[in-house]
């Protein structure tokens, strides 16, 4: 295949890639495969950003792989990959290159009952050479290589252009690419807040118009991308992008629901929970799931009466908005039901810790989730403005005098 290499002056220094990468790529290359660094860990020495993880794309199978490293396994159905797993458990993803099934051959997509029309990616396993494998994947700026032993980047997708001008452009046609996997509206969302880049025009209009194919992805990894915009610290301006595409009636039905019906303040609200919790992720704060998902449920969840304990049999309940939400999560979403619970229980907790619900407090303290509640209701003090001097008293060990009109409560956590 003719691959006109648009080599570039190196503008990584080879110090900055990961010693254990840098070994597998030379690896492969001594078994006469190609191998180079690939993906976000290019795009973020090139920003001057610390890359979180190094992927490495190859010419060799899988199979290939695995025969090489000994501490390798392949895993991955759809697509097989390998991960060499190296010490302090990191691991380095070994990926063949592979073609874009639908560019290949159009009528890939058409399988029995599916319309021609259909660019629903549904397999994606068809090796290819290095510049089919960077031109299927989403965006100009995760398309370049890194040739280690040249020490030079390799573009076939233009993407140092779009680096340079902070653009996220995707490889090829807007229009399909963003319909042959909707995922990709998250991902062009994550990459513009996180790296504080622009979508450029043509990938935003498709981006709008991709929207409504969301239901169709698989619902893990639509959850998963969700998470990471959460993870990374950049929940408000991402979740803001996501309510200007009209996305979050799919992502977050409670929270369009709630800036839908409580205008200019509920946004006000809600942003500047979605602010506080990124505060804590950007210092680097590790929160799990049930946390970084109950941070931003708090004001919604404040908003709801809570459901009466007498009608709920003795389990205290957050309200039924809530209720609803976790279980429609854990049904529609696939959250695993532990997050799902650990969130519910830390929404209920917050009742307690702002006095609106007496407990009896040595139990309540000694509760497992008391130092997760409190790290919420750090968060809702922030947002707000309110609540401090009960917060600093639960951080002395002291018990925050009531509120007016607190009710009572068995101790039913
Ligand atoms: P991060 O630093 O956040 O991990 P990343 O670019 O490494 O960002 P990953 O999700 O780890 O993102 O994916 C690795 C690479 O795989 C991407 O850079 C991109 O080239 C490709 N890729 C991932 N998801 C898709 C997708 N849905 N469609 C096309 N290519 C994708
Ligand atoms: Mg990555």
């Amino acid at each position: 295949p003719t691959t006109t290499r648009t080599g570039e002056p190196a503008e990584i220094d080879p110090d900055e890639m990961d010693p254990d990468a840098l070994k597998v790529v030379l690896r492969l290359h001594q078994h006469g495969h190609q191998a180079y660094l690939v993906g976000g860990c290019v795009r973020d020495l090139l920003l001057g950003k610390k890359p979180k993880d190094f992927d490495v794309a190859t010419s060799a199978h899988p199979g290939e792989v695995r025969a090489i490293f000994r501490n390798c396994r392949l895993i991955g159905r759809r697509f097989r990959l390998a991960h060499v797993y190296f010490k302090g458990g990191k691991i380095v993803e070994v990926s063949t290159f592979r073609a874009n099934p639908t560019e290949l051959e159009p009528a890939a997509g058409a399988e029995e009952g599916q319309s021609g029309e259909d660019l629903l990616i549904t397999h994606d396993n068809v090796f290819g050479t290095a510049q089919q494998d960077a031109r299927r994947r989403d965006f100009t700026i995760n398309g370049l290589f890194y040739d280690a032993s040249e020490g030079r980047v390799i573009d076939y997708v233009r993407g140092r252009r779009d680096l340079d001008e902070r653009f996220i452009r995707t490889i090829g046609d807007p229009e399909i690419r963003m319909r042959e996997d909707p995922v990709r509206i998250l991902r062009a969302v994550r990459f513009a807040a996180k790296l504080d880049l622009d979508i450029e025009s043509r990938t935003y209009a498709a981006m709008e118009g991709a929207v409504e194919d969301l239901p169709r992805c698989a619902p893990a990894r639509l959850l998963e991308e969700t998470f990471r915009l959460i993870r990374g610290g950049v929940s408000a301006p991402a979740l803001k992008l996501l309510a200007a595409l009209d996305a979050l009636k799919i992502l977050l039905p409670p929270v369009d629901a709630y800036l839908r019906e409580n205008g200019k303040e509920g946004e006000k609200t809600f942003y500047a929970f979605a602010q506080a919790l990124d505060k804590r992720v950007s210092a680097g704060e590790v929160l799990d799931d049930a946390i970084l998902l109950a941070a931003l449920l708090v004001p919604i969840s404040r908003a709801q009466p809570p459901v009466e304990e007498s009608q709920d049999e003795g389990r205290a309940s957050v309200s039924r908005v809530i209720e609803d939400l976790l279980a429609g999560f854990v049904e529609s979403a696939r959250l695993p039901r532990r997050i799902a619970e650990r969130c519910r229980m830390l929404l209920l907790m917050q009742r307690t810790l702002s006095g609106e619900r007496r407990r009896k407090t040595g139990a309540f303290r000694r509760h497992p989730l008391f130092n997760e509640a409190l790290a919420v209701y750090a968060m809702t003090v922030e947002a707000t403005g309110e609540g401090r001097e009960a917060l600093e008293a639960w951080q002395a060990g002291e018990v925050p005098p009531p509120r007016a009109g607190a009710a009572g409560g068995a101790d039913a956590e």
